[in-house]
């Protein structure tokens, strides 16, 4: 999905990434060296980011995988230091994974859509399904009798959108 070059570059991945740390997050990623171990204290110093800002962009990346983290005990202190690397080249697979995700979950939506009959209640807008309604006489608790709900543009919708995921993700 990610084309070789620089992967920052890629716009895709840009928006992904602010989306997950925020454009904060997204400097602080341009300005540390791939190659180098940091601590946060450092990072922060060298990209003027606001430590708390770094440390939060460092955990958040972490429960992707996308930065690892090296403990080193200070012989005379006894004080813990935390040396963290980036790991863009999991890149790929936190993107995958994410997409695989929303993909469950649209197809999971799409299921329900398809399998369930609705009624809406025009006064209120709250849509009922056809047990739920059925369990009330058709009759909205706000005394409004319900109406068939077509969900048909809806699906096809949620149709259009799981399909061009399940090619994207090589499920065809
Ligand atoms: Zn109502």
């Amino acid at each position: 999905m990610v084309e070789e070059g620089d992967v920052l570059d890629n716009p895709a991945v840009r928006t992904y990434l602010v989306r997950m740390v925020g454009e904060e997050g997204l400097a602080l990623l341009e300005k540390f060296d791939r190659e180098l171990e940091k601590t946060d204290e450092e990072l922060a110093a060298e990209t003027e980011i606001n430590l708390n800002s770094v440390r939060n962009t460092l955990y958040t990346l972490y429960g992707k995988r996308l930065a690892q983290y090296r403990r080193e005990k200070n012989q005379e202190t006894g004080w813990l230091t935390y040396k963290w690397k980036l790991r863009l080249d999991n890149l790929n697979d936190a993107l995958t994974q994410d997409m695989e995700n929303a993909f469950e979950k649209l197809s999971e939506r799409e299921m329900y859509e398809d399998e369930n009959d609705f009624y809406i209640c025009n006064t209120c807008g709250v849509v009922y399904t056809f047990n739920d309604a059925f369990a009330i006489e058709f009759t909205c608790p706000c005394g409004t009798h319900m109406e068939h709900f077509d969900n048909e543009l809806l699906l096809n919708a949620l149709k259009a959108r799981v399909d061009a995921m399940r090619t994207t993700l090589g499920k065809v």
